[in-house]
């Protein structure tokens, strides 16, 4: 490769990396899978040696991909940062199990002597480090970017097989590390609640882990069934003659350590150990995605040394995705609410990463092509960071004689309507929007749903008052009477009570998400909200042609034609008008004027919890002309600190003498119209400096 080409190629592989690293770590929705980005990791390392003059200390092969958020955004932090006091680092990872034999002579050849090693499971969960002083847990902090991490001593509390208090002769201080995992059951109890709250679910066990110990609430992270194992106390920490010594010792201290390891003193017992694992993980209650195999004894650790990034004494082995080889059924075709047609295929049920799938998706016309997919075909299912499972290849040798090729539907399977699919488009499509029941259903859904209008109405409900008739069009719900409601299967006063009360309070719902909710093609959540603040009102809205659509920031020409239409249609201007009668919000609001100036001019720091929600609380500052900060500095009028602020929060304010005021101090500066939780709680002042 010339010189040239390969510069350009690394900066695209690290601007790649860097993106999915964010993906992953920071956001926990990952769109790539483990194994393609461990391949492009390789392809980076190696270019890199053979053109080390391109090699860069920024690079992500010499960095520990980070957890923390980005130091643009101070104001969306909500842990304390503390330093790790021993670097936390990755481990060197293969798929393959010559490049651990290559591990292993190494290690023979550096060392020259007799070792073992400790084979372990890959723990496929988020990196923890915990310290315990005089036996008690004092903090916990996670991986972060290997040398900050963020303080969640309080949630780590909350997680039941975390000891708070050692028992038996446990040293005075000292730290350990683990993973904190969701086991598969937690996870689909976790996955089917947000199913019902409209939330989207988490991919794998592992986001929802890493996002579960970031939660906010430790009480709600009490609730999520998270689970530790915990495998490494830092050399500098703990003086061992072995690793499994110490694994051992803090077994007898009452912390949680995995018993599903073995001592191997050659590459022979290493490769039993990964075959045995490989076949067997499956029937463990968690998620693993390898084994890693360390050098026993401490001594020759520290003769191996580390690397920027990992430990030379250590190396991941990690499986493949997991696969499974199941026949097709038959094949659904989906129609979704904007009238997309989606092949899914129904499968014999098999099980794959701790879960039976059923079903997987075709995606469209022309991946069942490139597939080559044949009915009653076996096919290859994998799940890699996606959360529904993908067909990857199919095995043609248990194709069945004579297997015909599906035959995509011509007609909607729901209404009957000609399919209709254009040039730029990979998917067919339902062009009778307005009376083909799966996508009035999915537009209804869509309309109360928790970011849109957030009305009590999930999919059974939809569904029944579609098929009574009582419901067509999202203005039907305001119609519905009491005696309606209580008519649905299950539903008793109450229920129905509590819906109208949903209704109610959907009208409070800004225009923005009005506009959200009424599932214009193309407009998501961010374009409803940059189109809404741009025209201020529904009817500049619908007056607006196409090029003034397009002057909107995130707008491009299929979004404003989209938009445009939408308008032309009669039957949706209608619509508008009687979720206006309704009372629903069709322009943006002005702020509200301010309630008192009573913070008039002061630039206020919230940190901590409070008797009012974070957001109340900061919406309670505007509303009396205060401003909101993330960061404190020379500016900030005053920290108001709720229970547990964060401690270098206050420090940083005892450095540059900005006066911390508690909640109730705070509510005794303004004038009225204080919610009651707060205005009976005691007065209080921290300090003043
Ligand atoms: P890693 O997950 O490959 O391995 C290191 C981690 O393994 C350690 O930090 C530790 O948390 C964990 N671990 C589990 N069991 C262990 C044990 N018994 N002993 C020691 N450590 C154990 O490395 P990483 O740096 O956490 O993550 C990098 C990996 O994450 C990549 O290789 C890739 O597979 C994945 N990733 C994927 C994407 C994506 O888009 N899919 C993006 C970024 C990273």
């Amino acid at each position: 490769m010339l010189k040239e080409e390969a510069h350009s190629r690394i900066l695209e592989l690290r601007g790649i990396l860097e993106e999915n690293s964010r993906r992953y770590y920071v956001d926990n929705a990952p769109t790539m899978s483990d194994y393609e980005y461990d391949q492009l990791m390789h392809e980076l390392e190696a270019l890199e040696a053979v053109f080390p003059e391109f090699a860069s200390a920024d690079s992500p092969t010499r960095k520990v991909g980070s957890d923390l958020e980005s130091p643009s955004e101070p104001s969306s932090r909500e842990f304390v940062q503390r330093p790790h006091r021993y670097p936390m680092l990755s481990l060197g990872n293969t798929y393959s199990i010559e490049e651990v034999e290559e591990f292993s002579s190494r290690a023979d050849k550096t060392l020259g002597t007799a070792f073992t090693y400790c084979c372990e499971l890959k723990f496929d969960g988020t990196a923890i480090c915990l310290t315990y002083r005089q036996g008690k847990l004092v903090q916990a902090l996670t991986r972060g970017d290997g040398v900050v991490g963020d303080d969640v001593t309080e949630n780590a509390k909350r997680i039941s097989n975390i000891p708070l208090q050692l028992h038996g002769n446990y040293p005075e201080e000292f730290e350990i590390r683990g993973e904190v995992l969701m086991p598969y059951a937690a996870f689909d109890r976790l996955n089917e609640l947000r199913a019902l709250d409209d939330e989207l679910p988490f991919a794998n066990p592992r986001n929802a882990a890493s996002g579960s110990l970031k939660l906010i609430n430790p009480d709600e992270v009490a609730q999520r069934g998270l689970w530790c194992t915990l495998y490494h106390i830092p050399a500098q920490s703990l003086d061992f003659e072995s690793h499994d010594q110490a694994l051992r010792a803090a077994a007898s201290w009452g912390l949680p350590v995995s018993d599903e390891r073995r001592l191997c003193r050659n590459i022979g017992e290493i490769r039993e150990f990964i075959d045995y694992w490989d076949v067997n993980r499956k029937n463990l209650p968690y998620a693993t995605d390898g084994v890693v195999i360390k050098i026993n004894e401490m001594a020759y650790q520290r003769a191996l040394g580390y690397t920027a990034k990992s430990p030379r004494w250590a190396v991941a082995y990690k499986f493949k995705a997991e696969q499974a080889l199941t026949p097709i059924l038959s094949i659904d075709y989906q129609v979704g609410r904007t009238g997309a047609i989606t092949p899914v295929a129904n499968l014999e049920p098999v099980l794959l990463s701790g879960t039976i799938v059923k079903r997987a998706t075709l995606v469209n016309e022309d991946q069942i092509r490139q597939l080559d997919i044949h009915e009653g075909d076996y096919v290859y299912v994998e799940k890699g960071g996606e959360i529904i499972p993908k067909i990857t290849a199919v095995e043609p040798s248990r194709r069945k004689p004579g297997a015909r090729v599906p035959e995509f539907p011509k007609l909607c399977p729901d209404c009957g309507t000609p399919l209709v699919r254009e040039e730029d488009e990979a998917k067919w499509f339902c062009p009778n929007s307005d009376g083909c029941p799966m996508q009035i259903k999915g537009e209804l859904l869509h309309f109360t749903g928790r970011k849109a209008m957030d009305i009590l109405a999930g999919e059974a409900t939809v569904d029944q008052l579609y098929t009574l008739g009582y419901v067509r069009t999202p203005a039907d719900f305001y119609d519905l009477t009491m005696h309606q409601l209580m008519s649905l299967e299950g539903w008793r006063e109450k229920s129905a009570i509590r819906f109208k009360a949903s209704l109610d309070k959907s009208r409070e719902v800004p225009f923005e998400r009005v506009l959200f909710a009424l599932g214009i093609r193309f407009v998501g959540e961010t374009t409803a909200k940059t189109v809404a603040r741009h025209f201020g009102d529904v009817d500049s809205l619908i007056a607006a042609g196409e090029e003034q659509l397009k002057e909107v920031p995130d707008v491009g020409d299929v979004c404003a034609k989209s938009i445009y239409d939408y308008f032309r249609d009669e039957r949706h201007l209608i619509e508008i008008q009687r979720l206006k009668a309704h009372g629903l919000r069709f322009s943006v609001e002005e702020p509200a004027a301010a309630a008192s100036e009573a913070l008039e001019g002061k630039v206020i720091v919230i940190s901590g919890t409070f008797s009012i929600s974070r957001d109340e609380m900061k919406a309670l500052i505007e509303k009396h002309g205060g401003k909101n900060s993330g960061s404190i500095s020379g500016k900030t009028s005053f920290l108001l600190a709720g229970e547990k602020p964060g401690p270098e929060k206050i420090k940083k304010c005892e450095e540059l003498g900005v006066p911390v005021i508690g909640e109730a101090a705070f509510m005794e500066m303004l004038p009225a119209e204080v919610p009651e939780a707060v205005s009976e709680g005691k007065v209080e002042q921290l300090s003043l400096f």
